[in-house]
This record gives structure tokens, C-alpha cells and sequence, in this order.
């Protein structure tokens, strides 16, 4: 998920401009899970800036004299994109525990997520399942089956569209597709997302490229010691909410000295450590 953080979220605005908090919907209090698109208009979006700038864009006209909303409506969004690296990445909007603004009525009973396509544009196979990742997780944590609903369901609109509205009613089945298929990728520019026990991994490279460019790693091995060094060092934070663009560009200039396929994993994490290793004993880069 790229979250509030990761995309430069300003605070949930209240009357007169001032910060306020935004009112908890516990997930037990869930009835619905709402599905919205974007409106009329097909949406490009290429790459993690344009859909962080997306973001931020959409923050502020949610909170703008037109709507007048203190944050975002949505709780959650999910990219759809022929850019591999953002699509079916979910979004954090308002937050999902949190009353929305985003179909009046529903709000407080119903979690809104919105597709990031427009008109008859198509959704990818990766967002379709990335919103049915979040309904059956909404279930779950609710502890009942949440009622699927499209906008439309609850106010006069068209949204969520021709395109999703029957995919809802046939009650979200996983696209058995998808849309590229990943082996023939370059493997440097395939899409990996981490799990939720990759994000050290992530750290540890991200961490690596930093302190190889400073040359003053102290001997460090270790995914934890690492994590613990961060603060002490002051080192920039995580940049990049999935394996982007700039980190594998990155990657790519040490050339065949660290040869990994673009995808994380403990060997990718182990490669790094050893690259990071040699260079500390004067052999590597
Ligand atoms: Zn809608």
C-alpha cells in the first residue's frame, strides 16, 4: 500500500483551515464496501510520482471551496495503469477506519474505494484484484460479508460505470488474466511489489545505495542492525513505496556486480549484504 506518508498527504483539514482529527469508523461497524471510479474521463497515470502527484491533486480539490470535505473522500483508491510498476498498487485515501466522504449515507456504514479509471476504460486484472484483496481483508477484520455496492447504489450517478457496475453484481470474481505477463519483462523492470516481511529487504537496499556513496559503512550484516543504525545515522527515509524506477536505475550502474532479477527476495537481500561486505574489506566497488 502506498500510504499517506509515502505520497505527501497534508493533515485532514477542519472548519476555518485548522488541522482536525478524522472521525474513527471501526472496521467491526462495517455494513458495505463501496465502489467508485473517477468520473467520465479515462485516467493515465504513469508511474509512482504522476500517482503520488495524483494524490496530493486530488487531496487538495477534496478539501477545496468545491467540496469542501476535510480530507479526501475516499478511504482507499487502487491504480489501474498499463505501467507496471503502480498497477493494482493500492492507495491509501482517508484511511480505511475512518468515515469517508464519498456517498451520503454510506459514509459511516460502507468502506469507498475508488478505481482510478474513468469512462469505459478498462480496469486491469492487477486492480481488480487488488480491490478484491481489500474486500475479502475487509471482511475479515469485520467479521461479516460486507454488502458490495457501486456508487450508483446509493445516490444518482453513473459511477461506478459501465465497466464495473456488472463486475459488482456478479459479486467481484478474480480476473483469471493478467495483463503482462511477467517473464517477458526485462527482469530489471518487473513489477515487484513487497510483501509485508520484503520491506526490510527494501530498507536494506535502499539503505545500501545510500552509505556505498558515503563510503563510511561500518560493518553491518544484518537486516536488524541495519534498522537500528537508521535513526542513529540520520539516514534519509525510504523513498520509494515499490521496487521503482531510480532504484533499479540504480541498481543497474553496479552492473555485474550485483546480480539480481528484480525481484525481492531474501537472495536479493543477501546479495546486497555481500556487495556491502566486500566493499568494506576493500574488494568491491
Ligand atoms: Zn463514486
Amino acid at each position: 500500500m502506498l500510504t499517506r506518508e509515502q505520497w505527501g498527504a497534508r493533515a485532514p483539514k477542519g472548519p476555518g483551515g485548522k488541522r482536525t482529527a478524522l472521525t474513527p469508523a471501526p472496521i467491526t461497524s462495517r455494513t458495505e464496501f463501496v465502489v467508485h471510479y473517477d468520473d467520465a474521463t479515462p485516467v493515465i497515470i504513469n508511474g509512482l510520482e504522476q500517482l503520488k502527484s495524483r494524490m496530493r491533486g486530488m487531496q487538495v480539490f477534496h478539501q477545496g471551496p468545491e467540496r469542501g470535505w476535510v480530507d479526501i473522500g475516499y478511504n482507499l483508491l487502487v491504480a489501474s495503469s498499463t505501467d507496471p510498476i503502480i498497477n493494482g498498487l493500492i492507495v491509501e485515501g482517508r484511511g480505511r477506519d475512518v468515515v469517508g466522504a464519498h456517498c451520503p449515507n454510506h459514509n459511516t456504514t460502507g468502506i469507498g474505494v475508488q478505481v482510478m479509471i474513468g469512462g469505459n476504460q478498462q480496469p486491469t486484472p492487477e486492480a481488480l484484484n487488488a480491490v478484491r484483496d481489500l474486500y475479502d481483508q475487509a471482511c475479515k477484520d469485520a467479521g461479516r460479508k460486507l454488502t458490495i455496492m457501486g456508487h450508483r447504489d446509493g445516490y444518482s450517478t453513473e459511477c461506478p460505470g459501465q465497466i464495473l457496475y456488472p463486475w459488482l453484481l456478479k459479486g467481484m470474481p478474480r480476473p483469471t488474466t493478467k495483463t503482462i505477463p511477467a517473464p517477458e519483462l526485462d527482469p530489471w523492470t518487473r513489477h515487484a511489489r513487497p510483501e509485508d516481511d520484503e520491506w526490510d529487504i527494501l530498507d536494506t537496499i535502499q539503505l545500501t545505495l545510500c552509505r556505498l556513496g558515503k563510503q563510511t559503512i561500518p560493518p553491518c550484516a544484518n537486516l536488524s542492525l541495519i534498522n537500528a543504525l537508521r535513526s542513529t545515522w540520520a539516514l534519509p527515509p525510504v523513498t520509494e513505496a515499490v521496487y521503482g524506477r531510480d532504484l533499479v536505475r540504480k541498481m543497474q550502474e553496479w552492473g555485474g556486480r550485483l546480480t539480481v532479477n528484480g525481484i525481492l527476495s531474501a537472495e536479493t537481500a543477501r546479495r546486497v549484504t555481500k556487495v556491502m561486505n566486500d566493499q568494506l574489506t576493500g574488494k568491491g566497488l
